[in-house]
């Protein structure tokens, strides 16, 4: 494997660093990647770029020297993330732009959780500097909520104002980038191997058939090479840059448009040399027998309670198994005998196949599993392993606070019909770290976010162990060190006030639920 060649420092040469570009919907993503081509220095020669082929690379001068930056051309963090579903990293540094005139909005927020996810280094264009409304410091003072704190601010971000449409600040932001690529990241790849990289996006041809736009991360790709691509096979029969000009090598960071393939590969499949034809078709074909059983895998998945109405509505006769817990006995034994009174037609069967008081666990998880069945969570909630599990085994398993609520749902589901307009959805999970007591403001919790969001409008509960131990209750106050918050984010810490609720103890969870109109598919 090519992972495990011995790369020392002797074959290792500096490579370009790759940038993607995110923000908010109309803060001038599309506009900056225009304006940054035309600021190319190096462009002329080859009478600028031309042809867009996904990628595209302009040369900066940054302390006198001419260097190369690979820009991918599509803008937003979307593509960057279903890049990385596939197990594609190919951005070094992000370029959040940020619109001066309208500041942080939700998808800033996206895309820099996206880009801190993948652990990628920010560079952070305020644009539109040229509106007279612009205002560049609140940009940057809204983003220090962010982790994101600026440079003059005593920070390590670098922040440049931009106008994309003026054509201002760009040389600067360039610079940024390669100050950036310098500071932390070593950017080095081995171009005297056979190439390796990723598909950033293909298409089919009327006249040329599959072209794939390749990005090289390391090695030399060369005219003739024999590739696999995903499920996508063949010998590079011609390469174009995005001068529209024909190469016949591209190395590390290269962006390349690539004809010759089988079939179109798929935006952040990989790509590797090999060294016969035969052994790309092979290995193409072993992949594509791969995602065909995969697919026949999610095929056979278990049930929901959502699938066995519809299996329902088809005709298909079907036994609904279920497994019910919950925070005592009484209310167990309570659903359980409604449930069995529930008048249904006789093609169809209620099965209760495991009651019990306590945590959802693992072993009600696997047999949930093993009889196919659906968990009812009354008043309790799965532990980590079990929750873990029953993600991935695609259990389902769902939770209520009120009897009447998981009657009505299984009594509906068993009579064939749709499900409830609004459902309660988790939105955020935290956990106790603390108890600070407070005269004021009764008892606060010290937390840290788990998972999801904390937002000051939701319903939470507090969870000790698996059980609920209170519900329904609003949170009062929310707080991030000394300001009031109106959400709090994964891995953020922060206070929340449960109002009179004071039972609250270091190590418990909250969470907390919000109510969505539920997709009708
Ligand atoms: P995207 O959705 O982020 O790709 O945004 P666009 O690049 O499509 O830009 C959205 C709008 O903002 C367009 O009308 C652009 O002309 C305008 N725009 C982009 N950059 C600037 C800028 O620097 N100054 C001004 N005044 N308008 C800009």
């Amino acid at each position: 494997d090519a992972e495990l060649e011995d790369e020392g420092d002797d074959v290792l040469v500096a490579r370009p660093p790759v940038v993607t570009v995110m923000g908010h919907v109309d803060h001038g993503k599309t506009r900056l990647l225009d304006a940054i081509r035309n600021a190319d220095v190096g462009g002329g020669e080859a009478g600028g770029i031309t042809q867009h082929i996904g990628a595209y690379q302009v040369t900066a001068t940054h302390d006198g020297m001419h260097r190369p930056i690979t820009f991918i051309d599509t803008p937003g963090h979307e593509a960057f993330t279903a890049m990385r579903a596939r197990g594609a990293q190919v951005t070094d540094i992000a370029i959040l732009v940020v619109a001066a005139d309208d500041g942080i909005m939700p998808q800033t927020v996206e895309a820099l959780n996206h880009a801190q996810a993948a652990g990628v280094p920010i560079v952070v264009a305020v644009n539109k500097i040229d509106k007279p409304e612009a205002n560049p410091a609140k940009v940057r003072q809204q983003l220090t909520e962010y982790n994101l704190v600026a440079e003059e601010y005593g920070g390590d971000v670098i922040f440049v104002d931009v106008s994309a449409r003026e054509n201002i600040g760009i040389t600067q932001l360039l610079d940024a980038v390669l100050l950036t690529a310098d500071a932390g990241l070593d950017l080095r790849a081995n171009p005297n191997k056979d190439a390796r990289g990723v598909a950033i996006e293909a298409n089919l041809d009327k006249g040329r058939g599959a072209v794939a736009t390749v990005l090289i991360q390391s090695g030399t790709l060369r005219v003739g090479d024999a590739i696999v691509a995903g499920t996508a096979y063949g010998r590079v029969r011609a390469m174009l840059n995005e001068h529209g000009e024909t190469v016949a090598e591209a190395g590390p960071s290269r962006p390349v448009q690539v004809q010759g393939l089988s079939t179109v590969p798929r935006a952040g499949d990989t790509f590797i040399v090999t060294s016969e034809d035969r052994t790309a078709r092979q290995i193409a074909e072993k992949r594509e027998a791969a995602e065909r059983n995969a697919l026949l895998a999610k095929a056979r998945k278990r049930i929901s309670l959502e699938d066995f109405t519809r299996a329902l509505e088809e005709g298909k006769v079907e036994s609904l198994n279920l497994i019910i817990k919950g925070d005592v006995s009484g209310a167990v034994e309570a659903l359980e005998e409604s449930l069995l009174k529930i008048d249904i037609d006789d093609s169809v069967q209620l099965r209760i196949i495991h009651r019990g008081v306590g945590a959802i666990t693992e072993s009600d998880v696997n047999l949930a599993t093993i009889d196919n069945a659906i968990i009812l969570g009354f008043n309790v909630r799965p532990d980590t392993k079990a929750r873990e599990r029953a993600a991935r085994e695609g259990v389902d398993v769902r939770f209520y606070s009120v009897i009447y609520n998981a009657l009505e749902d299984i009594e509906n589901s068993l009579k064939g019909l749709l499900k409830p307009e609004y459902e309660e959805v988790k939105s955020g999970v935290a956990e106790i770290r603390e108890v600070f007591r407070s005269s004021k403001f009764g008892n606060i919790a010290g937390c840290i976010v788990r998972s999801g969001t904390i937002t000051r409008n939701a319903k939470a509960r507090v969870i000790r162990e698996g059980i609920v131990v209170a519900d329904g209750l609003a949170i009062e106050s929310l707080r991030r060190f000394k300001d009031d918050v109106t959400e709090v984010r994964t891995d953020f810490e922060c206070g929340i006030g449960l109002g009179k609720f004071n039972d609250i103890q270091e190590g418990d969870e909250i969470e907390t639920t919000e109510m969505i109109e539920k997709l009708r598919v």
